[in-house]
């Protein structure tokens, strides 16, 4: 996300990464590569799911969206892998749970939904037979559903239809979906859309580009992602391609700006896979949404969501697409196991996206951008006073809301922290 948040995992336990690092002590002035334990005990505050025991590894969704209602009802079916558990828990929160079945045959089951958190919501635990493969549930969000956003017309750029987007990260896509919902846990996902007539539907998948005439879509993501990564938008939008592998969807009246705004997606997406490895989820595509979007940008799988602010005229803020493509490395293919560790998502997008910059625009841009970043940081810092526990990098979640006290921090100090490493690291010959 622009103007936010990490995961890096493999999947449910000890995560590495290498990281140059400088020594303490007497040896303060070697530097060596190193092998650091990043978190020896992965555990996920924020999710009430067991997946060493019972979790999932496919879901296919299929939702109805009930503009007057302002309401997505329907059913999630998911493949799970256990050993003989005898439940699997799930997480949720604003969701009405109407019904669980077992298997193809849809045996009907109970079920348990916990008092609800503040924070984590309701765990929604299952129980299973040894045999037990498929689980479904019917359910329907509602006016709690903390990660749909329904606008009404008058809220949108051309005001004529409504429009409904879902914002999931860190810990929301569980208003939406039962789900197991932490960054260390991902799947791969199919999903069937009924929208409205004259609408258009899209997803963190494989997207249509021309509407249906019946507003039924169907998706797929072939590639396991974590739960906040799955992402929903219905409007009355059209698509514009900017290249053979990225385009732009948006309303009418943004289409045209948006195209021109963004006609260096395609660029930046070749010399970001010469300086990582291949894009590895097909297409790259943005989402022009409406102006309530509270963030700059989200970088949800193939469909990056982006506030239409950046549509500057003179591609003066495109600094955010650099950052949410960037993420298609870091924090959509290694993520963060929990948000304590947020930074790794995002300090590394950062760095990646001063490297899209720098080859797209010039060394002199990004040392511009290198420089605001420095001085932002360093007032920030004195703001929260230096001895807060929250300019840290890794941060302490537990308890806490992920997004309570988000700040600049995991961006630029991670950022900082990379950068200068790398730097020291070439002056060494590392
Ligand atoms: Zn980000």
């Amino acid at each position: 996300m622009t103007f936010k948040r990490i995961a890096v995992g493999g999947y449910l336990s000890t995560l590495f990464l290498i990281l140059f690092c400088a020594c303490g002590g007497n040896k303060s002035d070697e530097w060596t590569g190193v092998l650091l334990p990043v978190e020896e005990d992965s555990t996920d505050p924020h999710t009430y799911s067991q997946a060493e025991i019972a979790v999932i590894t496919h879901m296919n969704l299929d939702l109805t969206v009930n503009f007057n209602a302002q309401k997505l009802e329907g059913s999630v079916t998911y493949q799970i892998k256990h050993d003989k558990a005898s439940e699997i828990i799930l997480d949720t929160r604003g969701l009405k749970i109407k019904q669980v079945t077992l298997g193809e045959q849809e045996s009907e089951t109970s079920f348990n939904v916990s008092a609800e958190d503040s924070i984590k919501g309701s765990s929604l635990t299952i129980p299973l037979a040894p045999l037990t493969r498929v689980v479904k549930i019917y359910y329907e969000t509602t006016d709690k559903s903390a990660a749909l956003q329904w606008l009404t017309p008058q809220q949108t750029a051309d005001k004529i239809h409504p429009f409904l987007y879902t914002q999931g990260q860190p810990i929301l896509t569980r208003t939406w979906i039962p789900t197991q919902d932490s960054p260390g846990i991902r799947f791969t996902y199919e999903a069937t859309i009924r929208t409205l007539p004259g609408l258009m539907a899209v997803m963190s998948a494989e997207n249509p580009r021309q509407k249906t005439a019946d507003g039924v879509y169907a998706f797929k993501q072939t590639n396991p992602v974590p739960a906040y990564l799955i992402a929903l938008a219905s409007g009355d939008f059209q698509f514009a391609e900017t290249g053979p592998r990225t385009g732009v969807y948006a309303e009418q009246s943004l289409l045209q700006a948006a195209a021109t705004e963004f006609s260096d997606t395609d660029k930046m997406l070749n010399v970001a896979e010469k300086m990582y490895g291949t894009y590895n989820w097909g297409r790259y595509d943005l989402l022009v949404l409406p102006p309530s979007f509270p963030f700059g940008g989200m970088e949800n799988p193939c469909l990056t969501f982006a506030t239409p602010t950046i549509i500057a005229g003179d591609k003066s803020l495109t600094t955010l697409v650099a950052h949410e493509l960037a993420h298609s490395w870091s924090g959509n293919l290694v993520t963060n196991a929990t948000w304590n560790d947020l930074w790794l998502n995002e300090g590394f997008t950062v760095y990646f996206e001063r490297r899209i910059m720098e080859e797209v625009y010039g060394a002199d841009f990004t040392e511009m951008l290198n420089l605001l970043t420095y001085n932002n940081l360093k007032t920030l810092i004195t703001k929260m006073g230096k001895d807060h526990p929250d300019t840290r990098l890794k941060v302490d979640l537990e308890g806490r809301n992920p997004d309570d006290g988000l700040t600049r921090i995991p961006y630029d100090k991670g950022f900082l922290f990379i950068e200068i490493s790398g730097a020291i690291g070439r002056a060494k010959n590392i």
